[in-house]
């Protein structure tokens, strides 16, 4: 244990005043607030040398993983690492150094490790204490110079000063190690030992910025265990958690070499996946989920069969961080669960259905395009109208079609917004056409109107005041009626009829027209048909289709067609995909006709 170095300094008060000053130094260094752990211990090492005229001071520090750590510090020479012989030699001297040991020559030292470090590195005087940190003995402090102490040598006053400074870098062991305790305990989930969630978001972070930095991709994949709270409840607790160890075992073996797994949340782990593309990281992860499920798990109850479900996310390129190739990589997940669990699924860019995760980003980055498809005249072939479609462009360019993102949009409010954007985009095209002579004045727009559109009472005179000075900068005189056509669905329209009438006169007013859509597809559409002045009549796609196979159909179709003609509402079959059906619908009089046929859906270049 550390001597009280100033009184066994002995009763020479010039001896007195010289271990005064040292320690005075000493205690300067240990206390610096401006340095980190490593940065002090050689402070406090460096000063130590320097006040006992050592030429190599290191401390010897036990480790369970790598045996001895050195750290030292050098007065001379080379500051660099330490020799293999010399570093042997040092272990020697430490190892024997559990007890203060103080050796005036090297040369003699009976072990035979000084006489190695004398021959290497021309060192004369050792000087060792162990090192306690806590309870335990962390290691050895240990002192060599060139030239033995001069006078008296080296002093009691000495040694106790070496202890005085193995005791504090003890004291900062302690403290390091209780800390990294302190850390690992934080980031390591007790029951699997894997990396914890809060440890995983860290590295998710780092991981992140380094792909950034390098340009480099990776996936993530979200793992969850398919019906295992059935585990639990059948065979308890205990079970359950001998199932989530070996579970987490089994994914640990199977990952790539730098790849790493996490315990996200209860039964859900989470598995980094440096390098990987789409393909790869399903081939992994197929690969791995095979694996687990490959033989059932032996418990104490007998063997359980765990399947799991996994969902994999990519960053895309101008993403900030990595939530949303997690928010990715969870709405995946959700997919394989719901297609039955046992499965992986991965966001293909080939995939003909977006994750809904996917559609939210592109509609929240307000990613609006608008595509329009044409509309013609059944007897003449002649183009008549068009319609403009709504398409959500992902980041690659590729496009979401309405149909798959409409219901998303709707709930997230975002409709409103969409409408808000294609119906502009239709008016300047309107607008743009008419005074460049490409169409005439009776060429219709149709354009889709949504409820939360029409209820949102700012917008819709937002739009009204639009309509107003396009109409003014167009030179034409139109007359009453206006070239723009807004399509409505009963599907979407679940409040009563007077409201919806009371919402949409203002358009009508304007002169504006309304044609029913998907006429066919539902059940109220008749007394849409019978109570609103529906100037088009839309028929729904399928039955256009089916037409051909079903007489029934077919006659339906006929009937409305003659309805139409008498009421004067003009009919557009949706859907015409080839001639036959097209001559088909223009023998019953249908008058418009839109489909693949006539030309499919193009993306408008110019948008407004
Ligand atoms: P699904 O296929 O939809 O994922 O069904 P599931 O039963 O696996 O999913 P659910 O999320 O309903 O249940 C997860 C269960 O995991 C419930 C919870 O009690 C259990 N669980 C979470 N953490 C632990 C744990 O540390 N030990 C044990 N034994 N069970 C856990
Ligand atoms: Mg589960
Ligand atoms: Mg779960």
């Amino acid at each position: 244990m550390p001597l009280d170095a100033a009184v066994t300094a002995g009763e020479n008060p010039d001896e007195l005043f010289r271990h005064g000053r040292r320690l005075n130094r000493l205690l300067r260094q240990a206390t610096r607030h401006d340095l980190d752990d490593e940065a002090r211990f050689t402070a406090i090492m460096d000063e130590a040398a320097r006040s006992l005229g050592l030429n190599l001071l290191f401390l010897a520090e036990w480790d369970d993983i790598a045996g001895v750590r050195f750290r030292h510090v050098r007065l001379d020479g080379d500051p660099a690492a330490l020799d293999g012989a010399v570093e042997e030699a040092l272990r020697g001297l430490a190892l024997a150094s559990q007890e203060p040991l103080v050796l005036d020559d090297l040369a003699r030292d009976p072990v035979g490790d000084g006489q190695v470090l004398r021959r290497e590195t021309g060192m004369v005087f050792y000087a060792g204490v162990p090192v306690w940190s806590g309870d335990a003995l962390a290691g050895v402090l240990g002192g060599l110079a060139r030239c033995p102490p001069e006078g008296e040598g080296f002093a009691e006053a000495d040694l106790a000063y070496l202890e005085l400074v193995a005791g504090w870098l003890g004291h900062h062991l302690y403290q390091v190690r209780q800390r990294l305790l302190l850390e690992r305990h934080a980031l390591t989930d007790a029951l699997t030992g894997l990396l914890n969630r809060r440890a995983a978001e860290g590295r998710l972070h780092e991981e992140m910025a380094r792909a950034r930095r390098h340009g480099e991709s990776f996936a993530v994949a979200l793992v969850d265990i398919d019906h295992f709270k059935r585990v639990n409840d059948r065979y308890g607790h205990a079970v359950g958690d001998q199932v989530l160890k070996v579970v987490s075992r089994r994914l640990e073996a199977g990952l790539r070499d730098d790849d790493w797994l996490a315990r996200w949340g209860g039964e859900e782990f989470l598995i980094f996946l440096r390098d990987a593309d789409v393909q790869e990281a399903s081939y992994v992860m197929q690969r791995l989920t095979g694996h687990v499920k490959a033989q059932p798990i032996a418990t104490q109850v007998g063997n359980i069969a765990i399947t799991l479900s996994a969902g994999i996310g990519l960053p895309e390129r101008d993403d900030a961080d990595y939530h949303p190739a997690l928010e990715l990589a969870d709405s995946c997940l959700y997919q394989a669960k719901s297609n039955g669990r046992d499965r992986v699924e991965a966001f293909d860019a080939t995939a003909t259905h977006w994750p809904v995760q996917v559609v939210k980003r592109a509609l929240r980055d307000a990613r609006v395009r608008v595509a329009s498809q044409v509309i013609v005249d059944l007897q003449t072939g002649q183009p008549v109208a068009d319609e403009s479609l709504a398409r959500v462009a992902l980041p690659d360019g590729r496009l979401v079609s309405a149909g798959e993102f409409v219901e998303v949009a709707e709930g997230l409010g975002l409709m409103s917004e969409i409408d808000r954007y294609v119906t502009r985009q239709a008016m300047a095209r309107c607008t743009a056409n008419l005074s460049q002579g490409k169409v005439g004045k009776d060429f219709a727009h149709f354009v889709n109107l949504s409820p939360q559109f029409l209820a949102r009472r700012d917008l819709v005179e937002e739009m009204l005041a639009n309509a107003m000075s396009y109409c003014q900068s167009c030179n034409l005189d139109l007359g009453p009626v206006k070239p723009i056509v807004f399509e409505i669905t009963e599907r979407q329209f679940l409040s009563n009829l007077e409201t919806l009438e009371a919402d949409l006169k203002p358009l009508l007013d304007f002169g504006f027209r309304l044609a029913l859509d998907d006429f066919g597809s539902g059940y109220s559409s008749f007394l849409y048909l019978a109570r609103l002045p529906i100037s088009y009549l839309k028929i729904e796609g399928w039955m256009v289709a089916n037409m051909k196979q079903q007489r029934k159909i077919a006659a339906i179709v006929e009937s409305l067609a003659g309805f139409a003609r008498r009421e004067n509402i003009i009919t557009v079959a949706e859907c015409i995909e080839d001639e036959e059906t097209a001559r088909i619908l223009r023998d019953m009089g249908v008058h418009l006709g839109q489909g693949w046929y006539f030309g499919r859906p193009v993306l408008e270049e110019n948008q407004y």
